[in-house]
């Protein structure tokens, strides 16, 4: 039970509140620090891709959030509900209350399934999947073992989403194993995209159309899902013209994977924390909150216009620790994180683009010579191996390493685009 004061109080235990702890653990033997954490188990969420294509389990996902936050911290399992941050407090779902000199929030975002109408009635079954959940990613893989042909369709709703490429990663993971299986050519895969591309980067917008073609995926742009009938196997999206008119088109389907439309969790909209969208209002090189100075935000709950990823957190946890440790000591803030963000897109079951860039679509790859377009055995020997070793026994643990992401790197491929 919390002594209801902490120095450093933390709302979510996710992969930024838990790295966040460690963190400032490893820094600081003494500071009292709680998170404000519900779930008792944790997932690895960049696997779920994996899981879905059959690559990977669902256990190798899942951890017991107990046995990774340091035991020195104090637990308080329970929902963050509101917050008084002029009075530096924060009220749980019990009705306790809770005070802090810091507050670090990051409790993720939330995902609409409601947003689309009749989604939660089907999804799990009539062929109805998404990676977007550990209660629902294991159907995707049954969905896409069991194929045998038709119209499989991949769905992608409007930003912000967590992972941008994770609603095309499964796409080719499904159809590399039914290329491998040599039914590719019986089924119809289209890509129906909210948004206006591909992908967000330019630069690996190019190579990925690529990849679409050599699988023969149909794509359609300004698509977004609105409705889905299970039982009578049909999806109904909504299109926007150039002047604004509104139309809504019906596709039958064999299989659809599904990405949720996604927005920050109800209690931050309504918190004074929030940012006229919903989000948590900081600086996106700092990470303080815009108006409370002893307040920060990280990961997928925040304003900053990254690419939300467990890639960022791994960026924005020292920038947090050490501003925090900064006004500690009186000083100032540093201006530290630039909007990094990766995406390890699985072109195959056994290749990966790993896209790698920071604010303003700039190409920062972290490993120099290569060009970061190219389809490469090795990443996905870190998507199935060193990505999630380097998320469990370093990030999580606290452990701070930085591996340098820089523009010059990618120059002479950018410069050849
Ligand atoms: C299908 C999929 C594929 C992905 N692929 C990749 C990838 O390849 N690479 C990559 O880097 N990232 C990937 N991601 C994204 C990555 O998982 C997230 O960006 C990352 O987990 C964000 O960390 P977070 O701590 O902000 O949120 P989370 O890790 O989601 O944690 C939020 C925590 O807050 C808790 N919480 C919620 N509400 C409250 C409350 N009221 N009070 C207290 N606690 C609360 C939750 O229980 C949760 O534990 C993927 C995600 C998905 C779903």
């Amino acid at each position: 039970m919390s002594n209801k004061h902490h120095t450093l109080l933390i709302v979510g235990g996710g992969a930024a509140g838990v790295s966040i702890a460690n963190t400032f653990r490893r820094q600081d033997a003494n500071i009292d620090i709680a998170i404000i954490e519900p779930s008792e188990k944790h997932y690895y969420q960049p696997g779920f891709t994996i899981i879905g294509g059959g690559a990977y389990t669902l256990a190798k996902t899942t951890k017991n959030e107990a046995d990774l936050i340091d035991p020195s911290v104090v637990w308080i399992k329970d929902y963050a509900d509101t917050f008084q941050p002029d009075n530096n407090t924060v009220t749980l779902r019990s009705g306790e209350v809770i005070s802090y000199d810091y507050l670090v929030a990051c409790p993720g975002l939330q995902l609409d399934w409601q947003k689309i109408q009749g989604l939660t009635e089907t999804l799990g079954k009539n062929n109805v999947c998404s990676n977007y959940s550990p209660d629902t990613v294991e159907y995707t893989w049954e969905c896409i073992k069991n194929a045998q042909g038709g119209t499989a369709l991949f769905t992608q709703p409007p930003m912000p989403i967590k992972c941008a490429g994770a609603p095309q990663k499964i796409m080719y993971l499904a159809a590399d194993r039914f290329r491998k299986k040599g039914i590719l050519d019986k089924f119809s895969i289209e890509f129906y995209n909210a948004g206006p591309g591909i992908f967000g980067v330019p630069f690996f917008a190019k190579a990925l159309l690529k990849v679409v073609a050599d699988y023969g995926i149909k794509t359609h742009f300004g698509h977004n899902l609105i409705a889905i009938d299970g039982a009578s196997k049909t999806a109904t999206f909504e299109t926007t013209d150039s002047e604004g008119n509104k139309q809504q088109i019906t596709q039958q389907f064999d299989m659809i994977h599904v990405t949720p439309p996604q927005s920050a969790p109800d209690f931050i909209k309504q918190s004074p924390l929030a940012n006229a969208a919903g989000w948590i209002d900081v600086n996106e090189r700092t990470l303080q909150h815009n108006k409370y100075s002893n307040i920060f935000g990280l990961g997928d709950a925040t304003s900053t216009p990254n690419a939300k990823t467990a890639a960022a957190v791994r960026k924005q946890v020292p920038v947090v620790v050490d501003n925090i440790i900064n006004l500690m000591k009186k000083q100032a803030v540093r201006e530290g994180y630039d909007g990094y963000g990766s995406c390890p897109l699985t072109t195959s079951l056994s290749t990966v683009m790993l896209a790698e860039f920071s604010y303003g679509g700039k190409v920062t790859p972290s490993f120099p010579w290569l060009d970061p377009r190219e389809n490469r055995w090795i990443w996905w020997l870190g998507k199935i191996m060193g990505f999630p070793w380097l998320y469990w026994s370093f990030m999580l643990k606290g452990y701070r390493f930085d591996i340098p992401h820089l523009e010059s790197y990618a120059k002479k491929f950018v410069d050849k685009a």
